[in-house]
């Protein structure tokens, strides 16, 4: 049996008609770019995370270099995020000129730890970091499960720092009771396609409740476009293509029913694969609505499970072999080997199990049955 990690084929058979139609429907009318389905989609999306505004950008790194841009951030400036996280969370971090700050994650939930950050904050006069001034954090909801965020809350309250949301793997999460995208002033989405929502082509999006803000991202997704013809300050192109705006829309609807789908598949995962080797399973936290975007085991025989699983037609991927603070492109940070243990022995021990809503059972027992007799070898 063939399990790949994600298969984008099988949920495009399965909404094929509606989907051909929606696009059909674009060529129609010709708006290739924003339009009525930008639109439409963007207040679907809002209305589905509680939040007033959602601005449909390019991609999600279109989204977080969006957000941070209209909070301000600039050269001089300092952002905290994790090491552990998809590069583009640190990129647009740079491209706004401001420095990234980097804390280490918590071992259960792979996301930013708080003590972590306050460790950070409150040693920050024993750094280097004369002139830089600490704006903002970026804590990633990774995997599909939120970060800590009363506790990330009251910190960036007491500091006075703006949260701005990674929540590109986590649309519809939600911790304590509430959506991801209601802790900070915006939320950053991606619908890369392998993403839980995902287009046909590059497209993203930020949420925010606050009207000027919006306001904002709007105007630099289009050049600083204040009225036709007026650019009030330089901004970008980061507008949402119509055809992307049409399959959004489509597949909006279909959202929570895959999210619960997901959530049933690493329930019955964890079930088959609790005390097998020394997997340690992903960790939900009780606050949290964990939409398993990836189902990310530990073990410290990972290239040899995933050897073993792509001789049986298992894919697996790794979410993140290298921690952003080993990359080329941030060895000029100055960190080092141990400055983030947490985030260094999990880049070595994560694998990602395939988990996408039209997996079948059978599929599911049959990974399930693969890792087991793995480990049983
Ligand atoms: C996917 C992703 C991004 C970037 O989104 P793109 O749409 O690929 O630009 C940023 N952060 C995280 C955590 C992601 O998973």
């Amino acid at each position: 049996m063939k399990v790949p990690l994600a298969d984008l084929r099988s949920q495009y058979l399965a909404i094929k008609p509606e989907i051909d139609s929606a696009i059909q429907s674009i060529l129609d009318s010709s708006q290739f770019i924003l339009g009525k389905a930008v639109s439409a989609f963007e207040e679907g999306f809002a209305a589905a995370h509680h939040a007033k505004h959602c601005i449909g950008v390019g991609s999600g790194t279109d989204s977080l270099h969006a957000a941070l841009w209209a909070t301000d951030i600039k050269e001089g400036d300092a952002v905290i995020t994790t090491p552990f996280t998809f590069i583009a969370t640190v990129e647009a971090i740079s491209l706004t000129g401001a420095r990234p700050l980097l804390v280490d994650i918590d071992p259960a939930t792979y996301t930013m730890n708080p003590s972590a950050l306050e460790r950070l904050l409150s040693s920050k006069k024993s750094d280097n970091l004369s002139g830089v001034k600490i704006r903002a954090i970026v804590p990633v909801h990774l995997y599909g499960q939120a970060a800590q965020m009363d506790a990330i809350g009251d910190i960036a309250k007491r500091h006075g720092l703006a949260i701005i949301e990674d929540a590109c793997q986590s649309h519809l999460a939600t911790y304590g009771g509430k959506f991801v995208g209601n802790f900070g002033v915006a939320a950053c989405f991606s619908f890369y396609p392998g993403k839980n929502l995902g287009a046909y082509g590059e497209a993203g999006a930020v949420i925010t409740d606050y009207d000027a803000l919006a306001t904002k991202i709007r105007q630099l997704r289009d050049h600083g476009q204040v009225e036709k013809y007026k650019h009030a300050f330089w901004g970008h192109n980061y507008r949402m293509d119509g055809i992307q705006g049409a399959v959004l829309g489509v597949k909006l609807k279909y959202l929570e029913k895959w999210t619960t789908r997901r959530r049933q598949i690493a329930g019955f995962y964890k079930k088959m694969l609790e005390g097998i080797g020394d997997i340690i399973l992903p960790f939900e936290s009780p606050k949290a609505r964990h939409v398993y975007h990836l189902f990310v085991i530990r073990t410290k025989k990972r290239s040899g499970l995933q050897k073993f699983l792509a001789e049986k037609e298992i894919g697996t991927a790794l979410h993140y072999p290298i921690p952003l603070h080993f990359q080329e492109a941030y060895k000029h940070l100055g960190y080092r080997p141990g400055d983030f243990p947490v985030s260094e022995s999990a880049a070595e021990e994560c694998i990602s199990l395939p988990l996408y809503p039209e997996m079948t059972d059978d599929q599911a027992e049959y990974v399930a049955a693969s890792v087991k007799s793995f480990f049983r070898k």
